[in-house]
């Protein structure tokens, strides 16, 4: 029998412990004999006046191209006004920034058309991943108009999966019940700001941001997997970054292209040399460099 042909994906390597730990995903996957081609593309140092950002228009093209891409963490620059790579690619919620002399003012802005996108995500996910509650988080008792707008969407959406139980919490009190009993929530649905930062709150909660995954699904069905983390600089190029999050954003990755033997098979070989106890990076309470840990991994394949 031929071998598959590869399937292309982008591959953004990021800034920090981005290219350290791309290159535990690349190791890994050929281990496993992962049928990936990777376009890998790199965040460049000028703007691109094509995407008005670092992001260069060929690696969006690449990403548009092959629907699907993992994304390495990237350092954003603070208070510089550049559009960021999730903005570029998915423009849901903005945030604009206006300053005038010595106030800071920014608007959110919150839309339907976005409201109703995510939320139907959600009880879609809810629905076939066997998850039976939703749970949006919101503002709106402080942030009327906007988390209004929101909580109006999900309420619209959840009337179609009576199935489906749905609820509404205020996020400091949604921060709360994550840390006294996280087991109270199964799907969650929030706008991007608040995810941002709950998703750290859980990682937290779990073990650590060297551990989290996501996926960020855009239209025409493109899917960016990337670690919850960011670049790390307090300890890049030391190799000491744990590649576990990126990994497991990998796997994602090759969940949603039904490459679910493979993916399988990668998170176990993970899970097992973290359960060993043997390999483990300092996060972890271990003294394993992230090559070492890799091999460890890779070894496991
Ligand atoms: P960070 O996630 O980079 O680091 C927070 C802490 O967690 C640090 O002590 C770091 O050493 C540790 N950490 C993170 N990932 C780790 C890993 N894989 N293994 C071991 N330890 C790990 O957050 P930060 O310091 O607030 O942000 C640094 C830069 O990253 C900023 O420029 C920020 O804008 C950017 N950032 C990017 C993304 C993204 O690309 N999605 C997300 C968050 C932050």
């Amino acid at each position: 029998s031929s071998a598959p042909s590869p399937i292309p994906a982008t591959l953004f390597p990021g800034d920090g412990i981005g290219p350290e730990i791309a290159e535990a995903v690349k190791q890994v996957f050929q281990a496993a004999e992962v049928p990936i081609e990777w376009e890998e593309h790199y965040v460049g140092d000028q703007i691109d006046p094509r995407t008005q950002s670092f992001l260069t228009w060929e690696s969006l093209e690449s990403v548009r191209r092959n629907k699907v891409g993992l994304k390495g963490p990237m350092a954003t620059p603070i208070g510089k006004g550049h559009r960021s790579l999730n903005l570029t690619l998915r423009k849901e919620l903005n945030l604009y920034a206006n300053v005038v002399r010595g106030v800071v003012e920014s608007i959110k802005i919150i839309t339907r058309q976005a409201s109703l996108r995510v939320a139907e995500y959600a009880f879609h996910y809810a629905k076939t991943h066997g998850r039976e509650r939703v749970s949006a988080i919101h503002k709106a008792n402080i942030m009327q108009k906007t988390d209004g707008l929101f909580l109006k969407c999900c309420r619209e959406v959840a009337e179609k999966y009576p199935e489906i139980t749905y609820e509404e919490v205020v996020i400091d009190n949604c921060c709360m019940m994550l840390v006294k009993n996280p087991a109270l929530f199964d799907v969650l649905v929030m706008p991007n700001l608040y995810g941002d930062i709950i998703s750290d709150l859980c990682a937290g909660l779990i073990g650590g941001l060297g551990l989290t995954p996501s996926c960020n699904i855009g239209e025409g069905g493109i899917a960016l997997a990337e670690a919850v983390h960011g670049s790390a600089p307090d300890i890049a190029g030391k190799n000491m970054a744990n590649p576990t999050a990126l990994l497991l954003s990998a796997v994602t990755m090759l969940r949603h292209l039904e490459l679910n033997h493979k993916a399988e098979r990668i998170q176990n070989a993970i899970l097992t040399t973290i359960a060993e106890g043997k390999y483990r990076t300092a996060d972890l309470g271990g003294s394993s460099s992230t090559t070492d840990f890799t091999k460890a991994i890779c070894g496991h394949l």
